[in-house]
């Protein structure tokens, strides 16, 4: 509203200069109307993102682990690949090392709480010091903010996502490649799942804290590169986001069209993410 007002303010003191200058009557009405910026759930949540090119994020939570995120950034590292880490505020504070280590090698970091609690049953207050000793421990380790958020089980409720967005400015970012990897089957399930499900745009969702995991890692990437996916940060993602051949290509909310809405009930927790 502060901003629309702040655009009819200018627009009212530009036709009140052209008419002094030109002694006209000036317009009682604007002719063309312009919508203030309104950040839409559609524009501030993604589960996947229309693409034009073969690009996927492969995202990893609840890390740091002290023997298993190491090794997996040595494997993304020989495949030149980035990824993104959301990562849980007290696992940061216990090992600053590995998440300053993965920010420098290229990948992104993440806000996935403190404690990984159900947003959606906190307190504005509880899930604020969540997100914000998070954001702390992970500026303290990186040097920088982060500028997205993983709620623990995708749970967050669509008010949450407002304030949150415009406290914190993170985007919410679910998934729509998920392979239970949290119910630990195997590593040659987990990397089936993840072959069957990703197309381009995807979101992977799994977690660098199960052995299987970080296990069936090697082969997954092997074939997904083999498919040809390219891999990069989920804001990378976002930057390529183009809009879908069904929307107007004219709407100011075609980035934010692009945005898949999360494929599940948002207050009701999937035990992922
Ligand atoms: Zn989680």
């Amino acid at each position: 509203m502060f901003i629309f007002r702040f655009y009819f303010i200018c627009f009212a003191g530009f036709i009140a200069t052209l008419a002094f200058a030109t002694g006209k009557e000036s317009p009682t009405q604007s002719s063309e109307k312009r919508e203030p910026p309104v950040a839409t759930e559609d524009s501030i949540t993604f589960s996947s993102v229309h693409v034009d090119e073969p690009y996927i994020a492969l995202t990893f939570d609840d890390g740091p682990s002290a023997t298993l995120t190491p090794k997996l950034l040595d494997l993304l590292a020989a495949h030149h690949i980035k990824a993104t880490f959301f990562v849980i505020g007290e696992n940061v504070a216990e090992h600053p090392e590995i998440v300053a280590r993965a920010a420098r090698e290229g990948h992104e970091i993440g806000n996935h709480s403190w404690s990984h609690p159900n947003l959606a049953k906190m307190s504005d207050d509880s899930v604020r010091s969540q997100l914000r000793r998070t954001d702390d421990v992970i500026r303290g380790a990186t040097g920088n903010r982060p500028t997205l958020l993983r709620p623990p089980y995708g749970s967050i409720t669509a008010r949450e996502k407002r304030w949150i967005h415009d406290e914190f400015g993170y985007r919410i970012i679910l998934w729509d490649v998920d392979p239970y990897d949290w119910k630990r089957p195997g590593p040659a399930v987990v990397r089936n799942r993840i072959l069957k499900e990703t197309h381009r745009g995807s979101i992977v969702l799994s977690h660098d804290i199960h052995p299987g995991t970080i296990e069936a890692m090697p082969s997954t990437l092997d074939a997904l590169e083999a498919k040809g996916f390219k891999f990069v940060t989920v804001s990378e993602l976002l930057r390529m986001a183009t809009p879908p051949p069904s929307r107007a290509p004219h709407s100011a909310e075609s980035i934010s069209a692009s945005a898949t809405p999360s494929p599940a009930p948002t207050q009701q927790p999937s035990p992922s993410g």
